[in-house]
């Protein structure tokens, strides 16, 4: 459904005017708030790359530092053909709070390169990515201790191997080389579990929710995720991960699926990885023989459901759609996906929004972790997982000894849990959402006025850097 359109706001300008929803509850003193919010800097790059065909084309791409009062600053890059400065600068200024929100001691930066990578062949993408990196290596833009991105839209691990390989072709004696990209593949410098962590991240966040009955009541829902309905937008590396764990370790129903060329619906809940394969196969969601297709798309986030969560671009839920989603609550896993006049709506009308710069950082979570890995250049777990075995077995050799009873199986595979670098990673990343999640909570219960998740976790973000700038010294 359709009403009147008003010309749409900036993604930078939306994402400031909900930050700024936070500066008014907080007494900083005069200019930090200005500095806090400003882009630090923003380099353009064009370059010419060879095509298969022996043409040459030209590419532009950006890089935003939105801050730096921690370093590296941290944040990924987007391969989209709508990638411009202004949505740099946005997933930047959100990536500073993000970081600040779940303790990651970086700042905020993003990258974005305007291409189709549909369009092109693995060898394009490796000359033109590899080209991109050595522009923003010379120019100060990607390095261990000063700016470090990852994997977003468009890219992945793949990605991320030709760029730490660019680096350290420039620099072979740095031996932090590989410190200066996350998400790599894990043979080639990555950490176990980062493919999936903004996914699981989501999880974790959506778990943390139903954990707390006040939440869920004033969300209009009660029990726990068990049966809730889920609507999911994009079904690339962040939706297809989150849906599957959320259907399969949490008994949701993922009811439909909205992706670029339409949308599948099963009331029943849809077989996710028969859709993936589906998607593929076939490029798109059209021609699913086994749900209900919808060829626009966009229409679905009006769909009845309990939870929406999407996962694939900004500015999705606008004044035009706002008033009629039936969801109760929303996980933002994408990054911008409400507008700032969307948000409006939405608050007034009630819906629980939890927001973007909180719950898809699960990505940049374990990418710190992965950073932590590649400048101690060691694997997490390595010294000390025999260790713990030991511990384990003699714990319950011990307990038997005294009982006189053979331990359960379910027991003894509790107290011999491993904590290979999967499970470290995984027991980090939950325990990093979680307090975060309580974090933000409590800055509700302080601030009677903080009436909203996405304004009390900005709230405890700007708290946090503000604090850190103070502490330098830079502000008397
Ligand atoms: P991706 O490229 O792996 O997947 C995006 C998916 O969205 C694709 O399946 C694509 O076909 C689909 N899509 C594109 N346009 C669409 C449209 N108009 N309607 C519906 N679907 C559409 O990207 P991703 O890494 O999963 O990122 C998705 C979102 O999550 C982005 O906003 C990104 O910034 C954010 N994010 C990603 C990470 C990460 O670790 N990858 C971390 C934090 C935030």
């Amino acid at each position: 459904m359709v009403i009147a359109t008003k010309p749409r706001r900036k993604f930078s300008k939306s994402v400031n005017l909900m930050v700024d929803r936070a500066f008014q509850y907080l007494d900083l003193p005069p200019g930090l708030s200005e500095q806090i919010k400003a882009c630090n800097n923003v380099i353009e790059v064009q370059f010419p790359v060879r095509m298969d065909n022996g043409e040459f084309r030209t590419f532009r791409g950006w890089r935003a530092v939105h801050s730096d009062h921690r370093v590296p600053a941290k944040g990924g890059i987007r391969y989209a053909i709508s990638v411009n400065y202004d949505e740099t600068v946005a997933l930047a200024t959100l990536m500073t709070y993000k970081c600040a929100i779940v303790n990651v001691p970086f700042g905020g930066s993003k990258g974005g390169l305007r291409i189709d990578p549909r369009e092109h062949s693995v060898d394009e993408l490796e000359r033109v990515t590899r080209r991109f990196a050595r522009e923003l290596i010379v120019k100060g833009y990607v390095s261990p201790g000063g700016n470090v991105p990852a994997p977003d839209m468009g890219t992945s691990p793949r990605e991320m191997s030709w760029i730490s390989d660019v680096y350290k072709s420039m620099y072979p004696s740095d031996i932090n080389y590989y410190a200066c990209v996350t998400g790599k593949p894990v043979a080639n410098g990555g950490i176990q579990g980062r493919v999936e962590a903004t996914g699981r991240g989501v999880q974790y966040v959506v778990r943390e929710f139903f954990r707390h009955p006040d939440d869920v009541r004033q969300a209009g829902m009660e029990g726990d995720i068990e049966g809730k309905r889920v609507i999911v937008q994009g079904f690339g590396n962040v939706g297809y991960h989150l849906a599957l764990f959320l259907k399969e370790e949490d008994g949701a129903k993922i009811v439909a699926i909205i992706e670029r060329d339409g949308a599948l619906i099963d009331d029943n809940g849809l077989d996710l990885r028969d859709v993936r394969e589906y998607i593929n196969e076939h490029g798109g969601v059209e021609g699913y023989p086994d749900a209900t297709f919808v060829a626009d798309g966009l229409s679905v986030l009006e769909h009845e459901c309990d939870i929406l969560i999407p996962a694939a671009l900004e500015s999705q839920i606008t004044v035009d759609n706002a008033p009629y989603i039936q969801a109760k609550v929303i996980f933002e896993a994408a990054n911008g996906p409400i507008t700032y006049d969307a948000d409006e709506i939405l608050r007034q009308r009630g819906v629980f929004v939890v927001p973007d710069a909180f719950v898809n950082a699960g990505g940049v979570t374990v990418s710190y972790f992965e950073w932590t890995k590649n400048i101690s250049h060691i694997r997490f777990g390595r010294m000390s997982r025999r260790l713990d075995e030991w511990r384990g077995l003699k714990t319950i050799e011990a307990m038997e000894y005294m009982t006189g009873k053979e331990m359960p199986e379910h027991m003894r595979r509790g107290i011999l849990l491993a904590s290979d670098e999967l499970t470290l990673v995984r027991s980090g990343l939950d325990d990093t959402m979680r307090l975060a999640y309580q974090e933000i909570r409590a800055a509700k219960e302080d601030v009677p006025e903080l009436d909203d998740f996405r304004t009390a976790a900005f709230y405890v973000a700007i708290k946090k850097i503000a604090q850190t700038y103070l502490d330098m010294g830079v502000w008397p």
